[in-house]
């Protein structure tokens, strides 16, 4: 939180809780009903001693919290950096829509990170989400948690703070294979305590600056243009998603499409992209911007290099089409004039 924005963000943030509430729990009722019940020791393949034992002394579950890079950062609100966007995506892994949601970005190049609810990747159900979850990692996206079983944290007790969170990490970490840096509570609501217990892991604590309301949109088209409006209205900013609406899925393409229409044109009129960067170009410690890994520099760099060449090869904009002339007022009828002169009144 930026102390100039303080009032006006927590007010977005406030309303952006609100608005993420409901469906999202519709949704995770329905997941309810096909997930299996969480276990304590996650069906994870080669894990790491230090992680193993994370896993099973809940003293070390730091170990599994340990990511430098990621992790121990101030709140991410999306407002820290301008001109640069990062897509982030609740909820998942879902078999039906996530696999769209990565080949999207994986088509233009955007990086992502996915905000996993970890009751999903357990039993026998977690099996194909695990596997996504290994297409995730392996295709170079960042993961942070979103609980165990996506709960409202506002009021929440130490104890169920610890379920959910502690909880989740213990699935994530192992099953991902790293240490895992941040989280982001259900519907963005957190009390004091879920402060604390974040602090104490040492995670990171993402909330979002756009908006998009993915969840309650009906109509594909709308969503797609109200995305990329929103981006360039706010100059960027940490994007929220969610890869479990099929809606999202679904126009997740159009979305990235029309991002790289805008900066193809930024280019032509000798502008700053709005280059689609990881959550890392979010992270303050206090007020100083964290540096941004090497290869993470290079990743945007290299995207920024590749822009004008993805340019010249994208179909060309229609030109312009010239402004019509006025049209000619419409002919009406002769106004019948009374007795006296002056027209009647309709
Ligand atoms: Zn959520």
């Amino acid at each position: 939180m930026i102390g100039a924005c303080l009032l006006a963000c927590l007010a977005a943030s406030a309303h952006a809780e609100k608005a993420e509430k409901k469906p999202v729990q519709k949704a995770e009722k329905k997941a309810d009903k096909k997930a299996a019940k969480p276990v304590a020791t996650p069906a994870a393949t080669e894990i790491e001693p230090a992680l193993e034992l994370g896993v099973l002394d809940p003293k070390r579950i730091r170990t599994l919290t340990n990511d430098p890079v990621l992790g121990k950062a101030d709140r991410v609100d999306g407002d820290e950096t301008k001109g640069v966007v990062a897509f982030t995506f609740d909820d998942g892994p879902n078999p039906d829509t996530t696999p769209a949601v990565v080949d999207a970005l994986e088509k233009y190049n955007v990086p992502a990170t996915f905000f996993i609810v970890t009751r999903r990747l357990v039993g026998k159900n977690g099996e194909k989400p695990r596997e996504i979850l290994d297409r995730i990692l392996k295709a170079g996206f960042e993961i942070g948690s979103h609980s165990v079983s996506h709960p409202n944290l506002g009021k929440a007790n130490p104890k169920v703070l610890e379920t959910e969170i502690d909880g989740s990490i213990r699935t994530l970490a192992p099953q991902a294979n790293r240490a895992v840096g941040l989280f982001r509570p259900p519907f963005g609501a957190f009390g004091g305590g879920g402060n604390v217990r974040l602090k104490k892991l040492g995670l990171t604590d993402v909330r979002w600056s756009v908006d998009t309301l993915d969840w309650q949109a009906k109509n594909a088209d709308k969503l797609r243009t109200k995305v990329l409006t929103m981006i360039v209205k706010q100059q960027g900013g940490v994007v929220l998603m969610h890869d479990v609406k099929p809606i999202t899925a679904k126009v997740i393409e159009g979305v990235l499409d029309d991002l790289e229409a805008e900066n193809c044109r930024r280019l032509a009129a000798k502008q700053e992209p709005i280059l689609p960067v990881s959550i890392h170009y979010f992270l303050k410690d206090g007020k100083t911007a964290r540096p941004i890994p090497e290869p993470v520099q290079k990743r945007t760099a290299a995207y920024r290099a590749a822009l004008p060449a993805r340019c010249a090869k994208r179909p060309s904009p229609p030109p312009p089409q010239p402004v019509p002339p006025p049209a000619a007022p419409p002919i009406s009828p002769p106004v019948k004039a009374t007795p006296d002169g002056k027209p009647a009144q309709r």
